[in-house]
């Protein structure tokens, strides 16, 4: 894909989209961090459902470290990989306490630091919480960049610095949301929309899908 297509991508997303956000649910850094680390391999609607139960009760470090594993799990037992999952965030908030004067860290090093924090999260939580110029490669953003033609590569690091090399500096405030958004609703894995992909004119794909009958 050449550089002039990969632009006009772009700037059909921010026409349409001039302020896309994450849909999981949110008020502070801490809630976030909380939601990233249990939207892996979980939609952020089952992750939306559960925090609508468990922020009440416990929104800060302190508060979800007093509710403990035990007392976590049966918030989160519907979300894949609770087991794991209760014991990182409680680990994370112990570190939180103990090293960060109970807030998240604005900073890659500390974040990945943090039980259940890999790359892909710190970038989630650096671009969106403290507006940081990082692209998060998920799954959907690691079909789209491969499918498209505006970032291939074999792993999500090498798709993420291909999109950070290759995409025009204005749009990566943005570039995590728009591509999420676009794998999640149109350009999805097993049948993917281009009959009504505002992008089909620009994108590489080579097996395009027609409009269903
Ligand atoms: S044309 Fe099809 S394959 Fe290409 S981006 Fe759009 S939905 Fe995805």
């Amino acid at each position: 894909m050449n550089r002039s297509k990969r632009a006009e991508i772009f700037r059909r997303w921010q026409e349409i989209d001039p302020a896309p956000g994450t849909e999981l649910t949110y008020q502070s850094e801490f809630e976030l961090l909380i939601a990233v680390i249990l939207s892996a391999q979980a939609t952020d609607v089952s992750v939306n459902k559960a925090t609508r139960k468990l922020y009440p009760v416990a929104n800060t470090p302190e508060k979800m470290r007093a509710l403990g594993i035990d007392g976590l799990i049966p918030y989160i037992r519907t979300i894949g990989l609770f087991n794991s999952k209760a014991k990182n965030i409680i680990a994370t908030c112990q570190l939180l306490i103990d090293k960060h004067h109970s807030r998240v860290p604005e900073d890659r090093a500390a974040l990945e630091a943090l039980p259940g924090v890999g790359r892909k999260t710190a970038n989630v939580i650096l671009n969106t919480a403290f507006g940081h110029p990082t692209i998060a490669v998920d799954t959907h953003i690691f079909r789209v960049g491969n499918r498209t033609g505006i970032a291939p590569g074999k792993t999500p690091l090498e798709v993420e610095k291909r999109l950070l090399r290759l995409v025009p500096a204005q749009y990566h405030q943005h570039a995590h949301h728009w591509l999420i958004l676009h794998g999640r609703y149109t350009c999805t894995a097993r049948k993917p929309r281009c009959s009504e992909c505002i992008i089909a004119d620009l994108c590489d794909y080579r097996h395009k899908t027609a409009a269903d009958a």
